[in-house]
């Protein structure tokens, strides 16, 4: 916990730790030692982690990097921190990410963005760590903590691990408790672990998971220990590789990359065919209404009177110039965007054409991975991401769509619900980490992580 805390202080120019808790995390690492001395400690016990912004902790500021949430110290500890405190886990403090987790950059954060550890060979341009849990990679990539919570709903915690070489897994829907964790879209949203390596997220994960009664989507299912899965023996399992994921225009870096993937799981006794999931061209359009759609309703709660940053209001005007002043000052450009686009596919009249449209691809998508896994296919592999990190400001603000392409082969999973790792399977021409993803059976996280075992 010192290293940690002295590293964090040496590293402020990532701006990867955005609330620091230093006594919070000595006075946790005493009862860890002390429960480490009566023999009697769980896996995490007093082991350092960052906890995403997201991430409702008691008494500490928890932002989801947005300035309407400024000066808000939840009074209750989500479900997730719950149970990794029991587990004997240290809190350094509270990481950097996209606001209220939209994008996949970290440059939509009220906190200006984390800083990518990763250079591209001498070239000093600042790069993306990626988002939203863009400063839970950066700090696992840069030992500032052994660990991190991350959340993904279209891709969030599996595109920041490509981009900064760590490995992240999103669990099947229902694994975490969403329990005091900031929703954005709470049909997508789930919490998983981003750590340095494959062993890690197992212990990791079966520390953050299992049945939560305050989470009526939570699944009331036995959770295996999935560290003890990773024997690295994949003999006979069947690998799908989906033909519609070889997009136009792909780089040949990338290319490349899932070809060594193929080929090192079937040195390892895979069998490798191909497969199609044919709707998955419909897949970020329907993501890019749904999400948004979600969102614009779990923000209605943002009015300036239950949470944190209130608009000073002039001479005359009343609670609805509150509302309004208080939402335009406290969110940023991309939250405003959402919204409009959420209430926009919501409305009576377009309802129909956009909200219902996007169910019925949902479903269509949800289906194509039920074919797949019902003829054999044990996980399927895909690249995690179009390209590797991208520099800082290099996309550009006029044109989102630029960014939400970002999220091409990752938001299928969330679609449809299951888990997916991503694990760094390699290096671009100029020395930048690369991922690979795996997507699995629903509730088969432990022969998934077994699987990116493999890869590793
Ligand atoms: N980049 C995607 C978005 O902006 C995914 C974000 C996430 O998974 N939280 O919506």
């Amino acid at each position: 916990t010192e290293a940690c805390l002295s590293a964090i202080e040496g590293a402020g120019a990532l701006n990867a730790f955005v609330h620091k808790t230093p006594e919070l995390a000595r006075e946790q690492a005493q009862a860890a030692d002390a429960r480490i001395k009566t023999g009697d400690a769980p896996a995490m016990c007093g082991i350092p982690m960052g906890i995403k912004d997201l991430f409702c902790t008691r008494g500490v500021a928890s932002q989801a990097a947005s300035r309407i949430l400024e000066g808000f110290k939840p009074e209750y500890e989500s479900t997730v921190t719950t149970q990794l405190f029991d587990a004997g886990a240290v809190m350094l403090g509270k990481l950097n990410m996209d606001e209220f987790a939209m994008g996949s950059s970290n440059e939509t954060s009220c906190y200006g963005n984390t800083v990518n550890p990763w250079r591209r060979g001498n070239d000093d341009t600042a790069l993306t760590p990626g988002g939203s849990s863009g400063g839970s990679a950066a700090a696992v990539a840069a030992d500032l903590c052994l660990a991190a919570t991350g959340t993904d709903t279209g891709g969030s915690i599996r595109q920041p691990a490509a981009f900064t070489g760590i490995t992240g897994i999103k669990p099947t829907y229902g694994r975490c408790s969403r329990w005091g964790i900031v929703a954005f879209a709470s049909s997508l949203d789930q919490a998983g672990p981003m750590t340095k390596d494959v062993r890690d997220s197992a212990i990791l994960l079966n520390a953050m998971c299992g049945h939560d009664p305050k989470d009526s989507t939570s699944a009331d299912l036995p959770v295996p220990d999935f560290e003890a899965m990773l024997t690295g023996d994949i003999k006979g399992k069947t690998i799908g590789i989906p033909r519609e994921y070889r997009m136009e225009g792909m780089p040949e870096e990338i290319e490349a990359l899932w070809t060594r993937g193929r080929e090192m799981l079937a040195d390892a006794g895979a069998k490798i065919v191909d497969i199609s999931l044919p709707h998955t061209k419909y897949a970020l359009p329907a993501y890019y209404v749904i999400a948004p759609a979600e969102a614009s309703s779990n923000l209605a709660r943002y009015d300036g009177v239950r949470y944190g940053h209130r608009a000073t209001l002039s001479q005359g005007e009343g609670i609805n110039d509150m509302y309004e002043k208080t939402r335009a000052e406290g969110f940023g450009h991309e939250v405003q965007r959402r919204v409009m686009v959420g209430t926009y596919v919501l409305s009576a009249g377009f309802y129909d054409a956009y909200y219902n449209r996007a169910r019925k691809v949902r479903t269509l998508i949800k289906k194509d991975f039920e074919d797949v896994f019902a003829q054999g296919v044990d996980a399927i592999l895909t690249p995690a991401t179009p390209s590797a990190a991208f520099g800082l400001g290099e996309m550009k603000e006029a044109d989102p769509v630029q960014m939400y392409l970002n999220d091409v082969f990752t938001v299928t999973v969330n679609l449809a619900g299951l888990p997916g790792v991503s694990v760094p399977a390699g290096m671009d021409k100029q020395g930048l980490p690369l991922g690979l993803q795996l997507i699995g059976r629903p509730w088969e996280e432990g022969d998934l992580l077994n699987t990116a075992y493999a890869l590793e």
